[in-house]
């Protein structure tokens, strides 16, 4: 079995259209392929307009009938949690994700470079990681209430920039407390991803989570399923055996798929 639950397309930042995404899905072998095209956000300049979220909707919707034989399409989008959206409907699935640290008015993304996330480090928090962890991560425990999210998106997004450790140690006890007590509150009210995305930008050599905080979602009986967050459909697979080989050692036997609108566990032997 093979499931891709974050997948942008041409629709926000992605290089190809849902189209091309689906066919390249289909000769990579994948059974599931979820859309979750960024949600509209004022304060994110890659969001979808609402214009374009309309066509969004009425374009996945009708490939989806189109491949209904050959692949399952979901419709999903990733909703920046600085602007929330009243209800999952009209969609299949809905991923929570933290891409801004705010201040006041101010919306600073934390993945969009390098400099940025330096910046927004001095700037907000005076360059002290550890007060920006436990801002990030308050962030993230706050959907635990958000009903209409299905799905925690990269868990550990403010690790992007830190592969060398030169922000803060993966394993640094006050940070790691921080992480710990966002996966213990949120527990198995939602699911969690593994997301190979910033591996395929060369960010990254492991996906999120780090794997310390991946056997602690598995101590807290968290539930997970594997991701690309797919901006280019060559990377669709990206990194996968070595995820699924990476997800088994932390004590996970299972991935979550949608089926039948019910997010269910499937053996994570059927998986490559
Ligand atoms: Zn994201
Ligand atoms: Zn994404």
């Amino acid at each position: 079995m093979r499931v891709n639950m974050h997948t942008h397309s041409v629709f926000c930042d992605g290089k190809d259209t849902p189209r091309e995404m689906i066919e390249t899905a289909i000769e990579k072998g994948f059974d599931i392929l979820g859309f979750s095209g960024h949600g509209h956000s004022p304060c994110d300049d890659v969001s979808m307009s609402l214009e374009a979220t309309a066509e969004y909707i009425r374009t996945i919707r009708s490939l989806q009938k189109e491949y209904q034989d050959r692949i399952t399409i979901y419709l999903g989008i990733e909703q920046d949690k600085t602007c929330r959206i009243p209800s999952k409907d009209p969609y299949d699935f809905v991923i929570g994700s933290v891409h801004f640290l705010s201040k006041e008015d101010k919306h600073v993304p934390i993945d969009m470079s390098k400099d940025v996330f330096i910046s927004l480090l001095e700037e907000f928090y005076d360059g002290d990681f550890t007060a920006m962890a436990e801002a990030y991560y308050s962030e993230i425990t706050q959907m635990k209430d958000f009903e209409e999210v299905d799905i925690i998106g990269h868990l550990d997004l403010l690790m992007k920039y830190n592969e060398d450790e030169s922000f803060i140690r993966f394993d640094d006890p006050s940070y790691v407390k921080l992480a710990e007590q966002c996966i213990y509150t949120i527990g198995t009210s939602k699911l969690f991803e593994v997301n190979t995305g910033a591996i395929a930008r060369g960010m990254r050599k492991s996906p999120y989570p780090a794997k310390n905080l991946l056997e602690i979602l598995h101590s807290a009986g968290a539930g997970i399923m594997l991701n690309s967050d797919c901006h280019d459909r060559r990377y669709l697979d990206c990194a996968f055996p070595e995820s699924l080989a990476l997800i088994r050692s932390c004590g996970f036997d299972c991935l979550y798929i949608l089926k039948d609108g019910e997010f269910i566990p499937v053996d994570i032997d059927q998986f490559h």
